[in-house]
């Protein structure tokens, strides 16, 4: 069986998930999977780096880039912080006919899925909702309430798995890095 290729492929999930291990992953073992870097209200974490894990910016400038038409989807994340996708590199990339890859949340994804429709929508799902817990406490990045209300939205966005193409249970990050190349129809040069 041959598979064509997607051009955009959209990786959306609950929290902690994975989605970014698993998207290094697949960049670590296809580098020319190109990787969109959201904008973000939200401060730097220890270790992250503007430009590379998100843009960070301020509200202001969210807004900005908003009301110009900037961002091809956005969303309130966690009750709390806006994220969203630039508009012009993601257009860039799929003129050129290069894949690309969004990792994005649910809000996000369905709006994706609204203005192109053609994209693969992959849903990242833990084991389990304890083993989703159980990463979220072992990460350690977030304090108690931040935690309980991103495992509130998790809650949620596990029961619209049925809305996606697919959905990939990371048990095994290299296992389910694996099923998103098939499912990308990426294969080695
Ligand atoms: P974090 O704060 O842990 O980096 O990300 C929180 C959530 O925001 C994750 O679920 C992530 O997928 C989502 N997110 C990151 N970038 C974007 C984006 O550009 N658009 C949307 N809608 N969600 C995003």
């Amino acid at each position: 069986m041959t598979t064509t290729p997607a051009r955009l492929t959209v990786l959306a999930g609950p929290t902690a998930v994975g989605k970014g291990t698993v998207s290094a992953d697949v960049r670590a073992r296809f580098p020319e999977v190109w990787l969109s870097v959201s904008a973000t209200t939200r401060s730097p974490r220890p270790g992250e780096t503007d430009g590379v894990h998100y843009h960070f910016v301020s509200s202001d400038e969210f807004d900005a880039m908003v009301a110009a038409g900037d961002l091809l989807e956005w969303a309130v994340v966690h009750g709390r912080n806006r994220y969203g996708t630039p508009r012009k590199p993601v257009e860039e990339r799929l003129a050129a006919g290069e894949p690309a890859l969004l990792e994005i949340d649910l809000q996000g994804a369905r709006q994706v899925r609204a203005t192109m429709p053609d994209a693969r929508f992959v849903f990242l799902a833990p084991p389990s909702f304890a083993e989703l817990e159980r990463r979220l406490v072992g990460r350690g990045t977030e304090d108690a309430e931040e935690r309980e209300r991103r495992l509130a939205t998790a809650r949620v966005e596990l029961a619209a798995e049925s809305e996606f193409d697919h959905v990939v249970v990371n048990d095994d990050v290299h296992r389910a890095t694996d099923e998103l190349i098939s499912i990308m129809g990426i294969t080695s040069r």
